[in-house]
């Protein structure tokens, strides 16, 4: 059998590819990599796969040997041909050429679980790096019937989309994926893995939906605006960012419900766990 990287150096020359740098479009060729994603995602026949992103298609193969459908979402017109000529004898395989961003991710999974043979959605992608914050946030926020997510990003992200709420390298959004999700780190990727190569290493990361939130605020999105409001100035103390901002009446206000939650006053928000949060979220 043919390498992954001759596979795909066949496919570009044929189909005359250039890699679209504005599209992110770094092209997997290790093997190994494409192995740990498929096995890290444990897919059946009973799993619908949302793969955001196939270009040439080098992942689509392996997960449509796997599940018991694949819907691909391509914003690359290039890109639809070749998935086309390679897998349309699938009859498990559909492709929608169009920004993930705009795509009603929600209706189809509610459409393709009730048709009956589909039990989880797993979302597995190679994401372009440029929009890994927006797709993550859509693919949490929107709370789809999903089961998990594996996805190769950016390693710098990465860590800091599964540090611990209250530990180092942190931000706003490692909350986010901390209250939805339980999350685990796969696989460190070298850059020599693509064509071209990122400037960057990568990481494969799983993160599993939750059954129920990490905590149960009384108003989730105003406890989400505080933690976005807390980092928006890191240097700052929690104190002076929820003030400056807007989200303390005044600073008498804002030292009272630290005092309150035996928090002291110079608190920075990376000190802080999700629940603190949710703390001083159901206090004001
Ligand atoms: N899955 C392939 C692989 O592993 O070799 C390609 C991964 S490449 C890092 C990212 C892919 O996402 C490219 O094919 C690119 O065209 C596509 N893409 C970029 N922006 C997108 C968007 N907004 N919606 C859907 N796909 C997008």
């Amino acid at each position: 059998m043919e390498s992954i990287l001759e596979e795909t150096k066949f496919i570009i020359k044929k189909y005359n590819i250039k890699a679209n740098k504005s599209l992110g479009q770094n092209f997997l060729i290790n093997e190994e990599v494409v192995n740990k994603i498929v096995e890290a995602s444990q897919i059946t026949e009973q799993d619908l796969v949302i793969e955001i992103g196939p270009g040439l298609g080098t992942l689509t193969k392996s997960l449509l040997e796997k599940a018991g459908k694949v819907i691909c979402i391509e914003l690359d017109s290039k890109m639809l041909n070749i998935l086309e000529d390679r897998f349309s004898l699938y009859n498990n395989f559909e492709l929608i050429n169009n920004d993930v961003l705009k795509v009603d991710l929600k209706n189809i999974i509610k459409s393709e679980k009730k048709k009956g043979q589909i039990k989880n959605v797993k979302i597995v992608a190679n994401l372009p790096y440029y929009i890994t914050t927006p797709i993550i946030m859509k693919l949490l926020e929107e709370e789809l019937d999903l089961e998990s997510i594996t996805v190769m990003i950016q390693k710098e992200v990465a860590d800091r989309l599964i540090a611990i709420p209250g530990g180092k390298n942190t931000g706003a959004i490692t909350y986010s994926v901390y209250y939805y999700t339980t999350s685990e780190s796969i696989l460190e990727v070298p850059n020599s893995s693509f064509i071209p190569e990122p400037e960057v290493t990568s990481k494969v990361i799983k993160l599993n939906i939750r059954k129920v939130p990490a905590v149960n605020p009384k108003d989730k999105d105003k406890m989400f605006k505080i933690i976005k409001n807390a980092f928006m100035q890191k240097r700052k103390t929690l104190l002076n960012s929820l003030t400056n901002n807007g989200i303390f009446k005044d600073k008498q206000q804002g030292i009272n419900i630290l005092h309150g939650l035996n928090m002291k006053e110079n608190i920075r928000p990376e000190e802080l766990s999700l629940e603190d949060f949710q703390k001083i979220s159901d206090n004001l």
